[in-house]
């Protein structure tokens, strides 16, 4: 097979126009190129006219002769197949599973194709149930503390924009991607360099997971939180999920980063964890328009653009980073909280992504000096800015806002402009310094300036910047050896977000395959769950 890259299109061509670009990149006479598929779409946007780059792979029986010649942009390619584990010769003890989550979903998906029918339980509900739950709490209703956008079948993600970007490199994500496109997903998130699946499809697809999971052995308890550890000589032995007591000598711990009070249960029992580095801030709103006109100037518009991204970087002069997240086009600000009087922002779209406001967190890293050196104090840190950002919002569940241009200058924001805040359940009009320390603020300043030089109107007068955002990670990391195995309780693995191993879907779901992989490999060398 041939790998051929660089292949460039105009916006207004049809990616069936590759066709006669790889004969002619490859120097085929007419029929001798059998099949060919796009592996990487991308745009580049850095010179106008804007142009689509792709990399395909093609196969000709003329490949030798090809390579011989050396031709730019052209070389040997094998696609990476996923190779499942070969199935147990003995073993077979069934781990547990704590999470559904993307973590907790893949290594669940992983060992139930190995024959181990994992036990899985959920504190959350199934999909169906927890959309109700979701909606019900977005329109104005009461908080459900174990369903709601942290918590339920599909973890954190359910309720996103579904990006699937991610620096980690790793062959696991083909398994991934492949997976989500047999569970629904379109089959352009497998080279797409941005690629999103939208909340919308995702609701189907963490289901349709979970039914494959369940056709191959596989359980999966929802509304069942585990809530205590039993050790012996061995390590982990069993565990609480409410009246029952469950026998397991494999744990995969995928809890995800709002697990607040199985973090503090954890703690309580001796296993080992230490508090870490993370990031609090806002969730600023734009027009989309601002974003596309700035990102694709005179081509903003043309229908085959998608409403455009950024990602924004700065380090202050204090030295704080400062960086946008989770940034979503097209999309609305979500109410995101897990305990009751509290406000939490996080960020969703569609998969047409067509909503009028682009979103994005902006968040200031934090440190130890900033939230205390006990191992469970940035979780109370957060807690308490939460809890703040609720009395701010006039403590009935709207959230605090602000126009950026008043936040610069100081003073309260009294009304919205021409961007109408997207935030369901409604916002206060306040001042958000109240939130943050002054070096927080100052750190926040500093960096909506610079970023107005590089999206000009980012400071614009109606732009807005909602409370508060502090879901973006863990607070804690649960410590493991090079076995994915707790360094204080053997048979507990702890993986995903909330362990602090993994930080978004796919790398989360990358983590689940490795400790699956891991715990595959323990059965097979000691022949039973230990
Ligand atoms: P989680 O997805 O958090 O799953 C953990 C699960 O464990 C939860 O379902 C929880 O209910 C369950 N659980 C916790 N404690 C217990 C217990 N004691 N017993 C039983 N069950 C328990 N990432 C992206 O890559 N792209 C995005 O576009 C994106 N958008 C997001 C939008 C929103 C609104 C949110 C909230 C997050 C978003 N993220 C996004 C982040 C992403 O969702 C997480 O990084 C990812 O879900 C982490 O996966 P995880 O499996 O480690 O944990």
């Amino acid at each position: 097979m041939l790998q051929i890259s660089n292949l460039q299109l105009s916006l207004d061509e049809n990616p069936q126009s590759l066709e006669p670009l790889i004969m002619k990149k490859l120097r085929l006479r007419p029929g001798r190129l059998t099949s060919w598929k796009i592996v990487k779409e991308s745009l580049d946007a850095r010179k106008k006219p804007l142009r689509f780059v792709y990399t395909v792979l093609a196969e000709t029986p003329d490949e030798a002769q090809i390579l011989k010649k050396k031709l730019p942009h052209v070389s040997a390619a094998e696609p990476y197949i996923y190779q499942p584990p070969r199935p147990l010769t003995h073993g077979k003890e069934r781990p547990v599973v704590v999470g559904f989550g993307p973590c907790g979903m893949f290594a669940a998906l992983l060992l139930a194709e190995a024959g181990l029918r994992p036990i899985v339980l959920e504190r959350g509900a199934d999909v169906d149930q927890r959309v109700k739950d979701v909606e019900a709490y977005w329109q104005g209703g009461p908080l459900n503390p174990q369903s709601n956008v942290q918590f339920g079948e599909g973890g954190a993600g359910t309720f996103s924009d579904g990006k699937l970007t991610t620096r980690v490199k790793d062959v696991r994500i083909v398994k991934v991607t492949d997976e989500l496109i047999e569970a629904g997903a379109d089959p352009e998130i497998g080279y797409q360099a941005h690629p999103h699946i939208g909340t919308d499809r995702l609701r189907q697809i963490v289901k349709n997971i979970r039914l494959k999971i369940q056709r191959l052995g596989g359980e999966v308890r929802f509304n069942t939180p585990m809530t205590g550890i039993f050790t012996d000589a061995d390590g982990i032995c069993a565990i609480q999920a409410g009246d029952q007591r469950i026998a397991c000598r494999q744990l995969v711990l995928a809890l995800g980063h709002s697990a607040r009070d199985t973090f503090t249960m954890l703690h309580e029992a001796n296993v080992a964890m230490e508090a870490k580095d993370f990031a609090v801030g806002v969730r600023v709103e734009h027009p989309q328009k601002l974003i596309d006109q700035n990102q694709y100037k005179e081509a903003a518009g043309h229908p085959r653009l998608k409403s455009a991204e950024y990602r924004l970087t700065c380090q202050t002069q204090e030295g704080r980073g400062v960086y946008s997240f989770c940034m979503c086009p097209g999309g609305t600000v979500v109410a995101s909280a897990s305990e009751d009087e509290a406000i939490v922002t996080n960020g969703m779209s569609e998969y047409a992504r067509d909503q009028a406001n682009a979103n994005s967190a902006l968040l200031v890293q934090v440190r130890r000096s900033d939230f205390g050196e006990g191992v469970l104090d940035g979780m109370r840190y957060q807690q308490e800015l939460e809890h703040q950002a609720w009395i701010l919002g006039d403590r009935c569940g709207k959230a605090p806002c602000q126009r950026i241009a008043d936040y610069l200058a100081a003073r309260p924001s009294c009304d919205y402009g021409t961007v109408i805040p997207s935030y369901s359940r409604g916002v206060t009009m306040t001042d958000l310094h109240s939130l943050f320390s002054p070096s927080i603020n100052r750190a926040l300043a500093e960096a909506l300036l610079y970023f107005d030089q590089k999206i000009p109107g980012f400071i614009e007068t109606d732009a807005l910047m909602t409370g508060v955002e502090t879901r973006s990670s863990s607070p804690v990391r649960i410590l493991r050896d090079e076995s994915f195995q707790s360094l204080t309780t053997p048979g507990l693995y702890p993986a995903g977000e909330g362990a602090g191993y993994a930080g978004g879907i796919v790398s989360a779901a990358i983590d689940g395959l490795r400790v699956g992989e891991q715990i595959l490999r323990d059965q097979e060398s000691t022949g039973t769950g230990r």
